[in-house]
């Protein structure tokens, strides 16, 4: 099953993939998380997306072109996958449709977490990532038990430099300009399912694997 899941930055698409995963055995593919391992790595590619993360921009189309082609072309992707903040924009949009083609897949679904603004940076500066798993938690809406330590597997949690309101506040104007007109592309494509956002997590993912089965 090959499904996108879009949604402003901050709009639970990791907490949701992490559930989803576990649901359909396919993998979670996140060019966030791509970057930042690039990022850890000191890598070339790191250090380009880097910059263009701690200020909220987009890496080049063509760079998160290159590295998702690459990603969706091994073995593991043959059965599904879960795709998470790619496409970005219409040119990665197109791209996608290029490379399935190549490939022979085909997406089943694209599946949209609408969130409003308003809450997107509280979710975004609360958010508290576990070093070890990538476990991802909120201090407030889904806080650990033990504060500072990971529920599933004891790791340390750290808070992603990008996640300030300064740098949110770029993040939401770049979706604004450059993200949300993938709506309408995938509308116009018949395979749109929207889920409000705004419901207890497991709510959400009941809607989005009732979306899927439908
Ligand atoms: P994205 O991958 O879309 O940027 P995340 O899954 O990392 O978003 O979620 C952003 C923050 O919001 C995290 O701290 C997460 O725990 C929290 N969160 C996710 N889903 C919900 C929800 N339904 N209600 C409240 N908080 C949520
Ligand atoms: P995310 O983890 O999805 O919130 O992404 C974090 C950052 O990585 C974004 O703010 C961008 O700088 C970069 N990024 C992730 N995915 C893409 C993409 N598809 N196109 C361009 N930049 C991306």
């Amino acid at each position: 099953m090959h499904i996108l899941l879009m949604g402003p930055p901050g709009a639970g698409k990791g907490t949701q993939a992490a559930n989803l995963v576990k649901e359909l055995g396919v993998p979670h593919i996140s060019t966030g998380d791509m970057f930042r391992a690039a990022v850890k790595e000191g890598t070339e590619l790191g250090k380009q997306a880097k910059a263009c993360m701690d200020a909220g921009k987009l890496v080049p189309d063509e760079v998160t072109i290159g590295i998702v082609r690459e990603r969706l072309a091994k073995d593991d992707c043959k059965k599904g996958f879960i795709l998470d903040g790619f496409p970005r924009t219409v040119e990665q949009a197109d791209a996608l449709n290029g490379i399935l083609k190549e490939l022979g897949l085909a997406l089943k679904r694209v599946l949209n977490i609408n969130v409003p603004a308003a809450d997107l940076v509280e979710r975004a500066v609360g958010r508290r990532i576990c070093k070890k798993c990538g476990a991802t938690y909120h201090v407030s809406f889904n806080p650990t038990k033990k504060e500072g330590v990971c529920d599933d597997c004891g790791g340390e949690l750290y808070q992603r430099a990008d996640d300030t309101k300064e740098t949110m506040e770029n993040r939401l104007s770049v979706y604004e300009a450059s993200t949300r007109p993938l709506i309408e592309y995938y509308e116009k494509a018949g395979i749109y399912t929207e889920v409000d956002g705004r419901q207890p997590i497991n709510q959400v993912t009941r809607e989005l694997l009732q979306a899927l089965n439908a």
